[in-house]
Parts: C-alpha cells; structure tokens; sequence
C-alpha cells in the first residue's frame, strides 16, 4: 500500500495481492482517520461481498474466487465507540461484463486499486451508534 495525503484527501494505491479491507484499517489506524468518506476502483481476484437480511438481523455473504473488475467502491470511514470503523459497498463485474455487488467484507487486490479517501472535518468524526431496530451501528447524527 501506498498513499499520499493532501491536508484533505488521502489517494491510496494498492498493489497485486494486497488486502483492501486489511489494509485501509491499517491506514486509518496509522493516520488517526475518525471520519472520511471512500470511492474506488481497480480490479480483483477474491471478493466476499453480501447484503443484510434485515428479517434475521444478520449479513450474508458469498465469496467471488476469480478475476474481476472493481467497478465501484462507495464507502466512508468512521467511529463506534473507542472502536474505529469501516464500511464500504462494491460492485465487481467479471468476464461477462455481469455486474455483482454488496456489502464489502474483504478483497484481494489483482492488478490495482486506487482509493480516493475524502476527509470529514467535523468533530469528533463521523459516529456510530447501535440501533435497537435494525441491528447496526447507524450514523450518529
Ligand atoms: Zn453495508
């Protein structure tokens, strides 16, 4: 991995092999990020991606074992608690130009990936917090 930062963005660059979700917590352990929103692109050769089934309360996900493009990353970085959190979304085609997405748990890396991470200014970063009716850990607005 490697990145660069601004004074207000972070552009991250990883390379074949590399762990994207893995790999951002490191940065944004390393960087102190408490609040910044993600978008990406690049390719990969594993995925594990899925979508929350609000009915049982818990995410589902299949793993993807071969090479696809990384279409789109949404995503942003934030805080629960003493905890620092990550949350991003992608959608991934592979050779037949079929598009699959969901709620990102983790990839590897192929060719690249770029990462454009836009910091949140406010204080004290973009918070989470346990919602009773969902489940998740909702913005904390
Ligand atoms: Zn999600």
């Amino acid at each position: 991995m490697k990145y660069q930062y601004d004074g207000y963005n972070w552009l991250v660059r990883l390379d074949k092999g590399e762990r994207l979700v893995e790999s951002l917590n490191s940065l944004i352990k390393s960087e102190k990020i408490t609040g910044a929103w993600l978008s990406g692109l690049g390719s990969c050769s594993h995925a594990e991606v899925g979508y929350y089934d609000l009915a049982t309360k818990q995410y589902v996900f299949k793993e993807l074992n071969k090479p696809m493009e990384i279409l789109s990353l949404q995503g942003n970085v934030g805080i629960s608690g003493d905890e620092l959190s990550i949350h991003i979304h992608a959608m991934l085609a592979d050779e037949s130009l079929g598009v699959v997405g969901g709620h990102l748990k983790e990839l590897t890396v192929s060719g690249t990936c770029e990462i454009f991470l836009h910091k949140w200014w406010g204080k004290p970063g973009i918070s989470r917090q346990f919602d009773e009716t969902t489940d998740l850990k909702l913005l904390d607005l």
